[in-house]
């Protein structure tokens, strides 16, 4: 066997500060609330010391926005295109800066953050710039208007990509926006504030507050925010929703899920197999619509499970700066504990556990790609939303009892169906409840098309031409 020889991306391209303040008004400014530390989950080394919002910053940062909103939404569209465009691309000429930036900072393989999470940022800037000059053609009538401000509150699983999630179709729409990255996730936000200097955009279009959840209380719950959007779990979703009834702000909330990726007995195997890891072991499986359930057809069942392993034992786990890495590290000690904790359950209720022998680095927070097998739809290890790399295996034996199985959770975010029949594909969406359902693939994004949820796992519509409605007064 010929060992990989290490390919480390060099950090010398980012220049990490040793502190840093809010982005109020164009400035950086202090908080006034106690700084906090973000860390490198894969050395447990400090990156940087971070200033947390207090309610009294968070006001200042509605204000900023609130004034600027008169100059922005007066702005034609054409023109607040030009500024989304220029923003599109500086981001792809400091791609690299970001990237790594954002590995050291979250744990996810320089792979995935240089060549899936940045080319997304970059093209949802440039695919809300397109929408900014014809929003009357989006669907919505003649002169769609902007709500206002927007209060937006993301999670630390892709940092840079939900920021452009959020603040793209905001600012295309003519709203300004306040927004609150993941307290252990802050620094992606940060340079994209600097970014936002760089292109000139004029100050308090784009606000950053960082802190934790009090900081992001204090942006949702502000009376003067007007559209309120929030990814993360579906309890803080929940509370959201709950605190902001009868505010009259709009609500988007895109939160957790189980989804189900479903192999027939006429799929492509080996296809299916690689479907299946970057279903779940993407990004660590710190990923919303990741494929937690594998549902598969009893008759291929043992086959499938068997080139499974075979495929997870390759996969190389380790330091997220080195290029041939494939699983990186758990994004915080809180994250990994819950991993081991759903595992330990998932053991104790009588599922049997396996994981490829891999070697976990010392320091750090790791968990081994692992797959529960003998897991019955009551296990917790097959309804409780893990957010990491671990993968239940269920069976089926009739197309009904694979939607039975898999429309069988609180959650409907996405699902994923491999089979050769297209009339099975056709057949199948039509009965998942899920809000993607990608066929003969998985974990595919593109700013044109709409995302988000049924059931628990929120509602509104993120992307493409449906994620416009959000940020308008329509
Ligand atoms: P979380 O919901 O607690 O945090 C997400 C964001 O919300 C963070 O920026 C956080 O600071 C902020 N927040 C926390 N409390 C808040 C409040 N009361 N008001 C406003 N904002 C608040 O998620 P987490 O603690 O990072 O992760 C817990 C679980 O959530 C994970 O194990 C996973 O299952 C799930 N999760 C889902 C997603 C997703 O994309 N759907 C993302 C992250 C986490």
């Amino acid at each position: 066997m010929f060992e990989y020889a290490p390919a480390p991306e060099s950090r010398d391209i980012v220049d990490i500060k040793p502190s840093y303040g809010l982005f109020i008004d164009g400035e950086f400014v202090d908080g006034t609330g106690a700084p906090f530390k973000t860390i490198n989950p894969a050395t447990e080394e400090t990156l940087a010391e971070v200033a947390t919002a207090s309610g009294e910053d968070v006001d200042r940062a509605v204000q900023a926005a609130r004034k600027a909103f008169g100059v922005w939404s007066a702005m034609p569209g054409s023109e607040r295109a030009k500024y989304l465009f220029r923003i599109a691309r500086i981001i792809q000429e400091r791609s690299r800066e970001l990237a790594v930036l954002e590995t050291l900072d979250n744990g996810k393989p320089i792979r995935e953050a240089r060549d899936v999470d940045l080319p997304l940022v970059a093209a949802h800037f440039f695919y809300y710039a397109g929408w900014a000059d014809k929003l009357d053609y989006a669907g919505y009538g003649p002169g769609p208007k902007p709500l206002g401000v927007a209060g937006q509150v993301i999670p630390w699983n892709f940092p840079l990509l939900m920021l452009a999630w959020k603040i793209a179709p905001a600012l295309a729409c003519g709203n300004t926006v306040v927004l609150k990255p993941a307290e252990t996730t802050p620094l992606t936000a940060l340079l994209f504030a600097e970014i936002c200097r760089q292109a000139e955009l004029p100050p308090g279009v784009v606000n950053i507050v960082t802190g934790a959840g009090e900081t992001g209380a204090a942006v949702v719950n502000h009376p003067d925010v007007n559209k309120v959007a929030f990814t993360g779990s579906t309890e803080v979703g929940r509370l959201i929703a709950r605190n902001v009834a009868g505010s009259g702000k709009k609500v988007t909330l895109e939160l957790g899920g189980k989804a189900a990726n479903i192999v027939f007995d006429d799929a492509a195997i080996d296809q299916a197999v690689e479907g299946i890891v970057n279903g779940i072991f993407f990004n660590q499986g710190h990923v919303c619509c990741a494929g937690s359930r594998l549902l598969v057809q009893e008759s291929i069942a043992e086959e499938l499970l068997e080139s499974l392993k075979r495929r997870l034992s390759l996969l190389r786990l380790g330091d997220p700066m080195d290029k041939n890495t494939d699983i990186g590290a758990i994004n915080s000690s809180t994250q990994l504990a819950r991993v081991r904790e759903l595992s330990d359950i998932g053991e104790a209720e009588g599922a049997e556990r396996w994981s490829p022998a891999c070697a976990l680095p010392e320091r750090g927070f790791w968990f081994p790609p692992t797959i529960f097998t003998g897991v019955a739809q009551s296990h917790r290890i097959a309804r409780d939303e893990v957010f990491g790399p671990v993968l239940a295996m269920l069976t089926f034996r009739t197309p009904a009892e694979a939607v039975e199985k898999a429309n069988n959770t609180p959650y409907g975010l996405s699902a994923g169906v491999w089979t050769e029949k297209g009339s099975r594909i056709l057949w199948m969406a039509d009965r998942l409840r899920a809000g993607v359902v990608w066929a003969n693939t998985f974990n595919k994004f593109d700013p044109t098309s709409p995302f988000g949820g049924y059931k628990e796992s929120g509602y509104g519509r993120e992307g493409g031409r449906h994620g416009l409605e959000a940020y308008l007064d329509v």
